[in-house]
């Protein structure tokens, strides 16, 4: 068997890009140079435009077998650490007076060979410092592919540095190598000895950092330098049994949590970071809040029901006939006559033939536009949106087209482009963060116009607007949309969503939407709860005219102090800007007694931070007066 040398060395101008050998057998050779052929010509440095490719017989009596070095990694959390365990290892060598080298081997310039150090005079003994000793005539044995011409343009790191450190740690003379990789990208090192073996060393500096190095640490006791370098330059070696990659993993396993806990540090930094207070009474126009009494301006129970007598007594009634819980999805246990009639009560509000009813405002969204809605439709979003909404869209695989805020002339020209196709546009009917009103007879025109099912999303509508709370279609008296969705948990003061619509589109979504479908139905008390709060509702009318009284007042006395804003509905933004100076307002409120929300990115856009004033019918014009004035005195402190 006749093994031959081949030897690449390719460049660019005059600047060298790449370098690599093989010892391949003789059929091999035509395969292993067409390989470095096209390894210089693929090079990340750059294509090479010189290519020096040198052929040689070696003689088989010349050439020196060598079993490749046994292989294991150290693998540490820093670079610090990896660096000490570089050091262990030299101690353990015997070589604990030159831990100096770890330092040599960190700073020595960038040169293509190595230092070749001897601790015999403690001094570099290359014959040329800037070009350094190279080691060549060597290759493995038996190539990744299962032949030697390793025809493969792909540098494999780790082969060839171990096949190298196997013939170096041969080498008479010889102590051990240390080594960083030049390339940026490949952060693990080794060092390598008779006693360790070859041992894999990450990361040895960060990553993108071209910095590299080797050294050779020798005893010119065992071996004179000339033998040393005569064995590392010209004794051809075969590597046996070289691995195709490292048995152990490339890198330490990361941590899996990391990523969050970066994430959350992130979020501190930008003051985007959400904690919650904990609210120590029930939810009404004062709550108990770190053992004082705070006036709440920020809380969605606009009726003050979730806190009425005769919601609570009917959530507790609730229970004690029908128990704690359901037992089942509404298909198939979980289905009883106070479901039924709440729905019944829901359909009547809505004027709608019927209703359904879903655990929450959220999964109600969810199940209607992704039970409408599939992957051939179009939904038509407003940008303003609630998440639930923009989640449900995304679920229906629909393509989503968003028009402006409120802007039916950008709508109608979107219902053109699409016109023909199975559609939905949907809209927050009260707007959650800005508390401004939906145009609904445009909307409403507009879906029979083009041909698509129009919704509206009355979270903050019921009880709100309308002359008795009905909604957005008692405040416009104007034709209804085909499907009415709303909470049960904002003014009703219970728990739960539903969608208000035709049989036809009801049935269908008791079919189809998996949110229904897939979920214990509500609980007896949340049922009970919201059944009596739409008999207070319309018992005690006073409670929504109170309620749109309160509104008008505050706005006109924050005017009053100089404060801008405006609201048709119970939801009063008052628009600060930066973050940060938002939640300092909201803290000096607070202090003062007064609990308002700063609202910040991601529930709105960055950089228009507000404070989210939140009315109830039950709240006193005292209230609304102190409430105005403070507000304007946290500007002021916080200009
Ligand atoms: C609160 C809200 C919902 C979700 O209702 P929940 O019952 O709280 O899940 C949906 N849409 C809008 C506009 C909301 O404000």
């Amino acid at each position: 068997m006749s093994i031959y040398s081949i030897k690449m060395r390719a460049s660019k101008g005059n600047k060298h890009v790449s370098g690599a050998e093989r010892m391949v057998e003789q059929k091999d050779i035509s395969k292993s140079i067409g390989a470095l052929a096209e390894r210089a010509l693929h090079h990340g440095l750059g294509q090479a435009d010189f290519i020096n490719l040198k052929l040689e017989a070696v003689e088989p009596a010349e050439l020196q077998h060598l079993e490749a070095l046994p292989v294991s990694s150290e693998f540490a959390d820093t670079i610090e650490e990896s660096f000490a365990i570089m050091e262990t290892k030299l101690k353990e060598l015997g070589l604990e007076s030159f831990t100096g080298l770890v330092e040599l081997l960190r700073t020595v310039k960038p040169m293509r060979g190595a230092v070749l150090y001897d601790i015999a005079t403690n001094t570099r003994i290359e014959p040329d410092q800037a070009r350094g000793v190279r080691v060549t005539y060597m290759d493995a044995a038996e190539s990744p592919e299962g032949n030697s011409s390793q025809a493969t343009s792909n540098k494999n790191h780790f082969r060839e540095a171990l096949v190298l450190a196997t013939k170096v740690v041969n080498c008479p003379g010889i102590l051990a190598e240390l080594c960083i990789s030049d390339d940026p990208l490949y952060v693990t090192g080794y060092i390598a000895s008779q006693k360790h073996g070859y041992v894999r060393l990450s990361p040895l500096k960060p990553v993108g950092d071209n910095h590299g190095g080797r050294i050779f640490i020798c005893d010119t006791r065992l071996a004179d330098k000339d033998t040393i370098i005569n064995y590392l330059e010209k004794v051809k070696v075969l590597v046996h049994s070289v691995p195709t990659a490292p048995a152990i993993k490339e890198s330490k396993p990361a941590d899996p949590v990391a990523p969050y806990t970066a994430t959350l540090e992130e979020l501190k930094e930008k003051a985007l970071y959400r904690t919650m207070k904990r609210m120590d009474s029930e939810q009404s126009r004062y709550v108990d809040y770190k053992g004082q009494q705070v006036l709440m301006m920020a809380s969605n129970s606009y009726l003050d029901l979730a806190a009425h007598p005769k919601v609570k007594e009917a959530a507790a009634a609730a229970v004690l006939q029908w128990g704690a819980g359901s037992g089942g999805s509404r298909l198939t246990t979980g289905n009883t006559a106070l479901h039924e009639e709440l729905e019944q009560k829901l359909a009547q509000l809505k004027d709608k033939e019927a209703a359904v009813l879903f655990n929450t405002g959220y999964m109600a969204n969810l199940g209607i536009i992704s039970g409408l809605m599939d992957k051939d439709s179009i939904v038509f979003s407003d940008e303003l949106n609630h998440a639930s909404i923009i989640d449900g869209a995304r679920l229906s695989k629909a393509t989503i087209v968003v028009y402006k805020h409120n802007d039916m002339q950008d709508l109608e020209e979107k219902l053109k482009q699409y016109q023909g196709k199975k559609g939905l546009v949907v809209s927050d009917a009260v707007f959650s963060m800005d508390g401004d009103i939906l145009n609904l007879p445009e909307f409403v025109a507009l879906g029979k116009k083009y041909g698509v099912l129009t919704m509206i999303d009355e979270a903050h509508a019921t009880g709100v607007v309308g002359k008795t709370g009905k909604g957005l279609v008692e405040h416009c008296q104007c034709e209804a949309p085909d499907i009415i969705m709303g909470t049960l948990s904002k003014s009703l003061g219970s728990e739960g969503g539903f969608a208000c619509a035709s049989q036809t589109l009801i049935d269908y979504l008791r079919n189809k939407a998996r949110s229904f479908i897939f979920s214990t139905s509500q609980s007896p008390a949340s049922l009970g709860a919201a059944l009596a709060a739409i008999k207070v509702m319309e018992q005690e009318p006073d409670r929504v005219a109170d309620l749109q009284k309160n509104v008008k007042f505050f706005c006109q006395r924050l005017k009053y102090y100089g404060v801008e804003a405006e609201s048709p509905t119970a939801i009063i933004p008052v628009l600060v800007g930066e973050e940060e100076k938002a939640l300092a307002i909201a803290d000096y409120l607070l202090e003062h007694g007064v609990l308002v929300p700063a609202i910040r990115y991601p529930t709105v856009a960055k950089g228009t931070a507000r404070l989210r004033v939140a009315l109830m019918a039950t709240h006193t014009e005292e209230e609304l007066e102190r409430t105005a004035k403070l507000i304007a005195e946290a500007f002021a402190e916080n200009a």
